[in-house]
């Protein structure tokens, strides 16, 4: 089944943008994956088509109201079950356990467990998730518990509105779907991959400004190339990120190089 990504939002148009560009909008074209801009505003039901409304217990701006966006929710439910269907007929048989499982359904939020590459490569080897972009001061409480919402956070500062977090999360997605990437290792051995930054790279010309590409990368000696990254990739870590090089994997920390250099 097609890696599909459903996104509830009262911008839709502000859809596919950045994701019909280059990698992911190659991929979208070829059908690798695909892309649902859906507008929560179709599920209003009052003469204004209304979305929102004031804070109970008052305070600033507006929230988006549970019962219109669980309505959306549950439209984008119904569209996509017929969509599986119609997808499963006449094709290949789907692992009943695959069939019945809900698609994750996420909520942008800046309250949210942030995002890792770990839950990235879970979200991306699913089915693919259905994502809610919150606008104004966020959403109604009662739909994040009545429709089991994830938040998920890109980060700690405050957006205007979920769709560039929701953009984030689907192009760290889609890179990994199978045949996005050329070149598989490039999503193997890059930052996060067994806990550690990634080590700096270099190309063409040999001399920049006077500056030299570290003499052992041009050695053509492959285990001592390898050994001089994964030194680089520790020392980066340990220096920039010391909450990663803590966390990282036993397995990683047990291959940790004897040379690393100092950080
Ligand atoms: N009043 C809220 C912020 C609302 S920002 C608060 O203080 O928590 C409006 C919307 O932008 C949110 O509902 C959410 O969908 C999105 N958003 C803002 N910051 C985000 C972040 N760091 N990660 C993911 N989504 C975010």
């Amino acid at each position: 089944m097609t890696w599909r990504a459903t996104v509830l939002t009262l911008f839709p148009e502000m859809f596919p943008g950045p994701l019909g560009i280059s990698l992911a909008g190659r991929a979208l074209a070829s059908g690798l994956w695909a892309l649902e801009a859906r507008d929560i505003r179709d599920a209003a039901t009052d003469k204004h088509r209304s979305v929102d409304d004031t804070p109970a217990g008052g305070g600033p701006g507006m929230v988006l109201r549970a019962d219109v966006l669980a309505a959306a929710i549950d439209a984008a439910d119904i569209a996509s079950n017929a969509f599986s269907s119609e997808v499963e007929t006449g094709s290949r048989q789907e692992n009943p356990a695959n069939q019945e499982s809900r698609r994750p359904r996420l909520l942008m939020s800046p309250r949210g467990r942030p995002l890792t590459q770990q839950r990235v490569v879970e979200l991306a080897a699913g089915r693919g998730p259905l994502i809610v972009c919150g606008r104004f001061e966020g959403v109604d409480q009662r739909v994040i518990e009545a429709r089991g919402l994830e938040e998920v956070s890109i980060g700690d500062y405050v957006l205007s509105g979920g769709e560039l977090g929701a953009m984030v999360l689907i192009d760290a997605c889609v890179r990994l779907l199978p045949g996005v990437m050329g070149k598989l290792a490039s999503g193997t051995e890059e930052s996060f991959s067994d806990g550690l930054l990634e080590y700096p790279q270099y190309t063409r010309p040999q001399a920049f400004e006077g500056r030299p590409i570290p003499e052992v990368l041009l050695s053509g000696d492959h285990a001592r190339i390898a050994a001089w990254r994964r030194a680089q990739a520790e020392a980066l870590t340990r220096t920039r990120r010391p909450d990663l090089w803590a966390a990282r994997p036993a397995e990683a920390a047990a291959k940790t190089s004897k040379n690393a250099p100092d950080g």
